[in-house]
């Protein structure tokens, strides 16, 4: 059973000149394991696509299954529930809260989880030593690299035991030695099991992903695997 499958997905905005349909009819199966770059030029609807992903958004047509649940039959407690447990987010700008510490920004979807504190400080650092920063636990956000952040927003993203992993243009803000060893601390994860879908405009770094799947005016207009899908 696929990890994601999208049927006829399509999303349209409410805009001053009519309806603009950013997403048009897309069809995606996504299986455990794999490791997709979303690529395509700006405005081809990729935030859009993985906003969808993420249920930060509600399509206009078309059906979404996250782990074969089908999203838009789920009430809103179900749903957020479904999403703690089987998505993490990874973002371009980090999103790290600047004045708690790298432990406690890890910890923090365990608070919204309900763990308690012991559990919390527990898992954060055994995820922090994971990402390459067990000995900064106690560190603000500002005391750390662009590229140390990032692992710590992995780290995050990993608090509560995803299947999928969505990464949005996460190498965005980062120079490219410090990208290349964030996707793989990626290639890791995926070797680990995770499934990972990252959106990128740099060929470069959709060249770890197994997998590029490409769109074009709301449409996906390719779907290749790379020479990573037989490693
Ligand atoms: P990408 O991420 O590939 O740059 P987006 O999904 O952000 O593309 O946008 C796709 C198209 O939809 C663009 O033309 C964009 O201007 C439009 N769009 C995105 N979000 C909105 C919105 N909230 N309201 C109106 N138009 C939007
Ligand atoms: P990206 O860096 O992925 O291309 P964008 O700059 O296209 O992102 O969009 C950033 C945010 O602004 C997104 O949440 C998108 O939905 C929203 N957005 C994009 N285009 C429009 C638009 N024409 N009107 C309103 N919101 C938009």
């Amino acid at each position: 059973e696929p990890v994601i499958r999208v049927v006829g997905l399509g999303k349209s905005y409410e805009t001053a000149a009519g309806l603009f349909p950013a997403l048009k009819g897309v069809d995606l199966d996504i299986r455990p394991g794999e490791f997709i770059a979303i690529m395509g030029p700006s405005g081809s609807g990729k935030s859009t696509f993985m906003n969808l992903l993420g249920c930060l958004d509600t399509p206009t047509v078309g059906d979404y299954f996250l782990t074969g649940e089908n999203v838009a039959q789920m009430d809103k407690d179900a749903l957020a529930l479904l999403r703690n447990r089987t998505l993490g987010f990874v973002f371009q700008g980090f999103n790290l809260l600047p004045r708690m510490s790298l432990q406690d920004n890890v910890a923090l979807p365990l608070v919204y989880a309900g763990a308690d504190r012991e559990t919390r400080r527990e898992k954060a650092r055994e995820l922090l030593a994971k990402v390459g920063l067990g000995n900064y636990a106690d560190s603000l956000p500002n005391r750390i690299s662009g590229g140390q952040q990032q692992r710590v927003a992995i780290a995050r993203a990993l608090v509560n035991e995803p299947r999928l992993i969505l990464a949005d243009e996460p190498t965005g803000n980062l120079d490219s030695h410090t990208s290349e060893e964030i996707m793989r601390l990626f290639k890791e994860l995926n070797a680990e099991g995770i499934t990972i879908v990252l959106v990128t405009h740099e060929p470069d770094i959709a060249e770890h992903c197994k997998r590029q799947v490409r769109f074009r005016d709301g449409v996906i207009v390719s779907d290749t695997l790379t020479s990573e899908a037989a490693a």
